[in-house]
């Protein structure tokens, strides 16, 4: 890439950050505050966000299905959650409304239940210290939510699992990256980065950037960038559609996977998980098929108003665990993607970032490698 006339130069840096999204916003941060000089570019408004269309769960249970690193790695992110939530009120006023306690996973059906089961077990066999889910039958689940439906046989509880303002989440970590010293340049999408003697030199169409490392963290814009930096292709689309009522009395004592109630009196009703590669609206049959779930699992839901409706694609991975790599090619240039970004604030302020920054592997990240990849059809960057 040429450089323009107007081409600003922003210096030299310890680490840039491409994508201000959850992942790159709460590294990015972790690494100011280690002391880190840090840019990160975003791209524009009409970009891809998932951090602006997720379900705002912070979520154990079904994590580690597949690998106990990921089992571990989400719990002891969830167990940093109430010092992200304390630091970011006190860092910028602005309140993530993160609760947990009691997150419920509901079963409709018998079949359902037993599949649930299966993982469950699956994961406790671990034996990871504070996990305490577990499945409960109806009448113990008639005792935390009597509002439930006649369909709903039982579920899964953990004492972890809660939600957050994800919105909230969002706006506080990009104001307390700025308030610790972070560069941030925004509607700035990155169009090269080029490897040099010393590092690399990270273009937009207006400025210029050069760092000894290079962070890729631009959701689905990722998958682009890092194959053309050594990496495999890593990740896949997937929509999740998500409903919201009118404001109501509170009525839902705790958090479910697919329902839950925000203090202000709305409740979420999520979310769809569909193959439908870059499209992301809203469909009649997804908005359909989440309130007939919702009223069957509570049925005072079918009378409430559907107010709204978003479409998201959610950034996965081909086996739908996080990926945290050094590029084999280039050092120095790291990807990281996960679709728990929520989830995974904690642990992406802190190891996450501390690794980067400092070189600190943490040990999980043996399991996280891209290159569990390469044996898959290589495509350019997103499998569609
Ligand atoms: C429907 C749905 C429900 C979800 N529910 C939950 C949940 O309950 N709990 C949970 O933990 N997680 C949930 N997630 C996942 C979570 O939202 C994501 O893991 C997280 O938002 C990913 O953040 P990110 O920064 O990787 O990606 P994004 O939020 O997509 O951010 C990527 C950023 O990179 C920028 N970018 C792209 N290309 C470039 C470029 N070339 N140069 C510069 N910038 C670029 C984009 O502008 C964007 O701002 C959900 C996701 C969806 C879609």
């Amino acid at each position: 890439m040429t450089d323009g006339p107007y081409m600003i130069d922003l210096g030299t840096f310890d680490v840039v950050v491409v994508g201000g999204g959850l992942v790159g916003l709460a590294t990015g941060l972790g690494m100011v505050e280690m002391g880190g000089r840090i840019a990160l570019f975003d791209a524009d408004d009409n970009s891809l966000r998932a951090s602006r269309g997720n379900f705002g769960l912070v979520w154990s249970q079904s994590k580690g299905n597949r690998s106990q690193e990921y089992a571990t790695w989400t719990r002891s992110s969830i167990r940093d959650w109430p010092a992200l939530n304390d630091d970011l009120r006190a860092l910028t006023g602005i309140e993530t409304h993160y609760r947990s306690g009691t997150g419920l996973h509901l079963c409709l059906k018998e079949d359902e239940f037993a599949k649930r089961e299966r993982m469950v077990e699956r994961i406790a066999a671990y034996n990871l210290p504070g996990d305490d889910t577990r499945m409960i039958g109806r009448e113990e689940l008639l005792e935390i939510m009597p509002m439930i439906g006649p369909d709903v046989v039982g579920a899964s509880v953990s004492s972890l699992d809660g939600d957050c303002h994800s919105l909230n989440l969002y706006q506080g970590l990009g104001m307390a990256y700025r308030r610790a010293g972070g560069e941030m340049i925004g509607s700035a999408p990155v169009r090269a980065i080029e490897p040099k003697a010393d590092g690399y030199v990270v273009k937009t169409d207006g400025h210029r950037a050069r760092a000894p490392k290079v962070l890729l963290a631009a959701g689905l814009g990722s998958g682009a960038l890092a194959s053309r930096l050594g990496f495999p292709t890593i990740l896949r689309p997937q929509k999740g559609q998500i409903l919201v009522t009118e404001r109501t009395e509170p009525f839902l004592p705790v958090t479910t996977s697919n329902i839950r109630q925000t203090p202000e009196g709305s409740v979420l009703i999520g979310d769809t998980k569909e193959d439908t590669g870059f499209d992301d609206r809203s469909s009649a049959s997804g908005v359909a098929s989440l309130a007939r779930r919702a009223v069957r699992s509570v049925p005072f839901m079918g009378r409430l108003r559907i107010v709204r409706s978003w479409g998201a694609l959610r950034i996965l991975t081909l086996d739908g665990d996080p990926v945290y790599d050094e590029s084999p090619v280039h050092p120095g240039v790291y990807v990281a993607t996960t679709h728990s970004g929520v989830t995974l604030a904690p642990a992406h302020r802190g190891p996450l970032a501390q690794w980067i920054l400092n070189g600190q592997k943490p040990l999980e990240f043996k399991a996280f490698s891209a290159r569990r990849f390469e044996t898959q059809p290589q495509v350019g960057g997103v499998v569609q």
